[in-house]
């Protein structure tokens, strides 16, 4: 991965979501973030508009970098001479990132890489030894090293405020706001929760859709329905419901893992699938009323010209 493909991936994440990192190469993947030169693409919730962002980097933290480059030359990862000019860039710190089409609109985010492991003993005050670093399991050093994002202004669901925005037409307001909290709590952290709230999307769209039957057919109640399980409730219904939610039943049982028995950690691995999947449900249960509608509309219209032409008017 890249480091504008990780930065990207950090600006985008969840607070609290931590991206391991192997421990010889944090303070090189936390500098290659730090002085980032290239832009990014990213909604701009000031704008209203997508755009184009780039890292404000400070002189300070530029000359330090200058600094490291001229005195020592390239680091190879996992040895730092302890040199005066060799830089820490790991910790905590902060990113600025700019947007391109209004210079104004800026957002930060802040990050905490938490401490290398076995620093706490080393004797080394301006650098790390090889030794220091590598002294524990590779497996345990990796566990213990990671960066995570612990806090940001805008926040991230200003940033996804876009996927919400035409997302008002064709929902019932409950699931409307059910989507919405799905994304506020996961982008708050609370990843188990966030699967609470889109599983109740899914839940709503089979009511929805039950009572869409049973309206129709004139019922007052459906056995059949009721006792069968999620995946035969969907063929039931499938006449009523979006394409890809029938073609994909097991999305609930994914979801209810996620309510029952998934991690805060394991839901938030799964969160980026799950809501786009039911976002794609929405969508085209919206893409589904709307056409409906129109096919409505047209057919009205059409009835209305022949009742005139017919009447010769
Ligand atoms: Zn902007």
């Amino acid at each position: 991965m890249t480091s504008q493909e990780f930065l990207v991936q950090l600006v985008g994440a969840p607070l609290y979501k931590k991206f391991p990192c192997a421990s010889k190469d944090l303070n090189t993947v936390a500098r290659s973030i730090r002085v980032h030169e290239h832009r990014f693409d990213l909604y701009c919730p000031l704008c209203d508009k997508d755009s184009t962002w780039k890292l404000i980097v400070s002189d300070e933290t530029s000359l330090r970098h200058k600094l490291e480059k001229a005195s020592v030359g390239p680091i190879s990862p996992g040895h730092f001479n302890g040199g005066a000019s060799t830089t820490l860039w790991y910790g905590k710190f902060q990113l600025i990132t700019q947007c391109s089409r209004d210079p104004s609109h800026l957002a930060t985010y802040y990050f905490d890489t938490g401490k290398l492991p076995n620093e706490s003993t080393s004797k080394h005050k301006h650098g790390i030894s090889e030794k220091d670093v590598t002294s524990e399991a590779p497996q345990q050093a990796l566990e213990r090293s990671f960066i995570t994002k612990v806090g940001q202004t805008p926040s991230l669901f200003d940033f996804q405020k876009t996927v919400l925005g035409s997302l008002s037409i064709g929902l019932s307001k409950e699931q409307a706001n059910d989507f919405v909290r799905a994304i506020q709590t996961h982008s708050h952290g609370y990843h188990v929760a966030s699967c609470v709230y889109l599983r109740r999307v899914f839940e709503s769209m089979l009511d929805a859709a039950k009572a869409q039957h049973i309206a129709e057919h004139e019922l007052t109640s459906w056995e059949d329905y009721d006792a069968g399980k999620t995946s035969q409730k969907i063929q039931l219904l499938k006449q009523y419901l979006p394409k890809f939610l029938v073609d994909h039943p097991h999305l609930y049982t994914l979801l209810s893992l996620g309510v029952h028995e998934l991690s805060e950690q394991q839901c938030a691995e799964e969160f980026e699938n799950l809501r786009t999947a039911i976002d794609i449900i929405i969508r085209e249960q919206i893409s589904n009323a709307n056409d409906m509608k129109r096919k409505v509309e047209i057919s009205t219209l059409l009835s209305k010209s022949i009742n005139q032409r017919k009447n010769g008017k």
